[in-house]
């Protein structure tokens, strides 16, 4: 695998190739961004490159160092990993212990460090020497999804390199090169917001299924009466597991919406994003004017804007709902 390899983040990928050819690689670095979109596949091609036989500025992927980084079976090229849920002192002891020494077949030690926010303080005090002056010949490469988490003491030790989402239209084209239904990868794209490896492991079972919720919420939500069964059964659950599916049951709501727009605008109804609900859609849209479906496109867009910035999740449910509930038949 080399840089070209990794769908998406060009930017992020050209700015690493450069600092290889003017071995410039900083020696404690942060790789932030969504989770899903290849983080880790960077930092491995970033190992590589630096100990690649062939090449200066990428991975050969063919070479035996390239191969052995792949394999796992490289001595100076470690991934960790928490352990438990937890990366834990002992994890950063045995890193301590080789960090000083020289590579003992490539030209530079790599440290992969993932999903660093779940360092524990202890664990995370035990590392600040090493990443504050580790020596030129080693790299420290922490990876996480959410550099909020990390602490500042940390941060400001390392040089932070930003990744973003992958593009719909790019996970659209992996899903069908890889063998899904054009309308269906169209549909996934849109429910992962940038996470190729989550629109690779999705169930369509599981999506229909949640399609099907996201209509019968727009239904009630429409008619302003049933709501509260929506809101009592997303009250009682842990919140990691309600910001997954609220957030897809919303994209899946704006996906309504703007569907409704362009029946509304064109009448065509080739385009939609959802042709198996043709029938609702024109339905509903007979029953709405052109400014209700507007208005409850841009509250679903605040209320996604704010899960992002991670607001209290339970809390916005039941608001968002109540704000939506607003916009009924006429
Ligand atoms: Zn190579």
């Amino acid at each position: 695998m080399a840089f070209d390899d990794v769908l998406g983040n060009s930017r992020t990928k050209k700015k690493l190739k450069k600092s290889l050819q003017r071995k410039r690689i900083p020696n404690s670095l942060l790789f932030s961004g969504p989770e899903g979109v290849g983080k880790r596949d960077v930092a491995l091609v970033l190992a590589k490159a630096m100990n690649c036989l062939e090449k200066e500025d990428d991975a050969c992927g063919v070479c035996t160092s390239c191969r052995a980084i792949k394999s796992g079976n490289f001595p100076d090229v470690l991934v960790i990993f928490p352990e438990k849920n937890v990366l834990k002192i002992e994890q950063m002891r045995e890193m301590k212990q080789t960090v000083y020494l020289k590579p003992m077949v490539g030209r530079k030690r790599v440290f992969i460090i993932d999903k660093a926010e779940k360092m524990n303080e202890e664990a995370a005090n035990s590392v600040l020497k090493i990443l504050e002056e580790p020596p030129s010949f080693t790299h420290i490469i922490l990876i996480t999804h959410n550099p909020y988490l990390i602490l500042p003491t940390i941060k400001s030790r390392c040089q932070e390199v930003s990744f973003s989402q992958i593009s719909k239209k790019d996970i659209e084209r992996v899903l069908v090169d890889r063998g899904q239904d054009e309308e269906k990868a169209r549909i996934i794209a849109l429910l992962v917001r940038g996470n190729l490896k989550q629109a690779i492991n999705l169930d369509w079972e599981d999506i229909q299924s949640l399609r099907e919720k996201a209509w019968q919420l727009f239904d009630v939500l429409l008619k302003g009466k049933g709501v509260s069964s929506f809101v009592k059964d997303y009250a009682f659950r842990r919140r990691e597991s309600i910001e997954a599916e609220f957030v897809q049951v919303l994209e899946i709501l704006a996906s309504f919406c703007r569907d409704l727009l362009l029946i509304k605008s064109t009448g065509n109804q080739n385009l939609l994003m959802n042709p198996d609900y043709e029938s609702n859609l024109r339905d509903a849209e007979a029953r709405l004017s052109l400014g209700q479906v507007l208005d409850f496109l841009v509250k679903i867009d605040s209320a996604l804007y704010a899960l992002e910035r991670n607001v209290n999740v339970n809390l916005l449910v039941s608001s968002t709902l109540a704000n939506m509930m607003g916009i009924s038949y006429a």
